[in-house]
């Protein structure tokens, strides 16, 4: 299967080679492909390592173009000791987590693009700057609540993240866990009526 990674910026990163190397079984090993959601025959995943502060996935090209991209924050590839900071980044060995990063960010691609059954459509965005948030929110949950063990995050992690972004309950973050949401209509629904019980 043709699956071409390649990196649009931090190709000379010290630790470019061996990212690409989890990139591709983070993709191949991936634990929500099945007999019915598979990868394409042909993907391409444009990796950045960046300095802003957020790493990401973006699918929007897919299926279009056939590629997405993955932008990491740079500092999100190691392991960062207490007290730790940027100067650590020069010899510092790369985070054993990094593939459950990577798991969780494809998680989002596979969800939308893959699986038929997720229910995803660009169309279905809330304009609602803060629904959107609720939305990202309760899928980051849902994702890591199937990853497991796989997950970057745990639930308290992200109950405590949600809290601080939005204000999402930790009863909601649980529920979207445990898989009680299991498509992108139910995650947009269950924001609305949380933003709405938020205004009241
Ligand atoms: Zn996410």
């Amino acid at each position: 299967m043709p699956l071409i990674v390649q990196f649009t910026a931090g190709a000379d990163h010290r630790c470019a080679s061996e990212l690409e190397a989890l990139v591709r079984s983070a993709l191949l090993n991936h634990p929500f492909l099945s007999i019915t959601v598979k990868l394409p025959a042909h993907l391409q995943v444009n990796v950045a390592i960046c300095r802003e502060q957020s790493t990401a996935i973006r699918f929007d090209t897919y299926p279009t173009h056939g590629d997405v991209t993955l932008t990491i924050f740079e500092f999100h590839l190691f392991k960062i000791k207490d007290g730790g900071s940027v100067i650590a980044l020069d010899d510092a060995p790369l985070d054993d987590r990094l593939i459950n990063l990577l798991f969780h960010e494809f998680g989002h691609f596979i969800d939308a693009r893959l699986d038929a059954s997720f229910g995803y459509k660009d169309s279905l965005h809330p304009d609602d700057p803060r629904v959107k948030g609720f939305v990202d929110d309760l899928w980051n949950a849902s994702i890591d609540g199937r990853l497991k063990d796989k997950a970057p995050h745990t639930l308290a992690e992200r109950q405590s993240d949600a809290q601080e972004e939005g204000g999402i309950p930790a009863d909601a973050i649980a529920r979207a866990w445990e898989g009680e949401w299991r498509t992108y209509p139910d995650l947009v629904r269950v924001a609305e009526s949380l933003r709405s019980t938020n205004d009241q």
